[in-house]
């Protein structure tokens, strides 16, 4: 029986951290702000974009909402970043992705201040996560590090293995995991004998967008397995990329999803939220 990681419990500890440092900054009149822009009609969006708000409130940060029309251009919303960028009450600026196709997703993130780029996606604080010498932390990866390291999880001299090399998600991933002093082994749809990769695994980070990808014969028994994957399975139940009720009888740690990496990314960027207001 694997030791279950709950990402709402480590989720709701740093929150709690973030809220007692922010009560500090509105005692002394500095209330910080988070301005969260969604563009279009994407239902998830929508809900991605309503939790934050819930974040923000329990974090007591100040959060500015900008909902704009499916139909925005690229040079409204630019206009819209160039206007936040240079408002002294908004700390940090989150663009909800995915944007509608009339908008080039890297202009727009290019264009927000490095300095309240929460989400950690403008290329200056992506080279700030490759030189170790972070500003604001990869959200998903760094919610990852956080869980853990709550649960205790020793990650210097493992071998660690992560599935997907997004730039939101993988590639930031084996960042952290290598500055820790993982031995880092990244693979995606080119790998070779991807099961061979991953059972030499001691800590296994499945980040596809698959249901079950990852089935019980691809995990080394005893295994910690860290579950990105936002999927709906068949039944259109929310599920992660593992198969979890055969991999769990023979790991040593699993996240489970709903309920384990998705509250922690919020946190995270609740965390960053503070970094930037200090
Ligand atoms: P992407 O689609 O950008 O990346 C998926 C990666 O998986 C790619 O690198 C791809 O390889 C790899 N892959 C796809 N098929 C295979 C295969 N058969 N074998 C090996 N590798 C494969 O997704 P994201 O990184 O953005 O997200 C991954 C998952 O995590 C999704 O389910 C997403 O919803 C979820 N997510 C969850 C978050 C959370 O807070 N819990 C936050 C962000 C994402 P290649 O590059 O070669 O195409």
């Amino acid at each position: 029986m694997a030791k279950i990681i709950d990402g709402k419990v480590i989720a709701a500890n740093v929150k709690k951290q973030v809220r007692e440092e922010v009560e500090k900054l509105i005692a002394e009149g500095k209330q910080p702000g988070l301005a969260v822009v969604l563009v279009g009609n994407n239902p998830a969006s929508r809900v991605y974009v309503s939790n934050k708000e819930k974040d923000c409130a329990e974090c007591g940060f100040k959060s500015y909402e900008y909902a704009l029309p499916e139909e925005t251009t690229e040079a409204q919303l630019l206009e819209l970043v160039d206007q936040l960028n240079h408002d002294d009450s908004v700390n940090g600026i989150l663009v909800q992705l995915p944007l509608p196709k009339q908008i080039c997703e890297q202009t727009i993130l290019h264009a927000i201040d490095p300095k309240k780029d929460v989400d950690a996606f403008h290329p200056e604080n992506v080279g700030h996560i490759m030189i170790g010498d972070f500003r604001f932390l990869p959200c998903t990866p760094a919610g990852v590090i956080e869980m853990l390291d709550q649960s205790g999880i020793e990650i210097s001299g493992k071998h660690c293995v992560v599935i997907g090399r997004s730039n939101i998600v993988g590639k930031p991933m084996a960042m952290l995991l290598l500055h820790r002093g993982g031995t880092v082994t990244v693979c995606h749809s080119k790998t070779k004998n991807l099961a061979e990769e991953t059972r030499r695994a001691d800590i296994l980070v499945a980040a596809v967008g698959k249901a079950g990808f990852v089935t019980a014969d691809m995990v080394k028994p005893g295994a910690v397995v860290i579950d990105v994957g936002i999927n709906r399975n068949a039944e259109g139940k929310l599920c992660g990329d593992v198969d979890y009720a055969n991999v769990e009888p023979i790991a040593s740690a699993i996240t489970p999803v709903p309920g384990g990496v998705g509250p922690m990314t919020r946190a995270i960027l609740m965390r960053n939220t503070l970094t930037a207001a200090k």
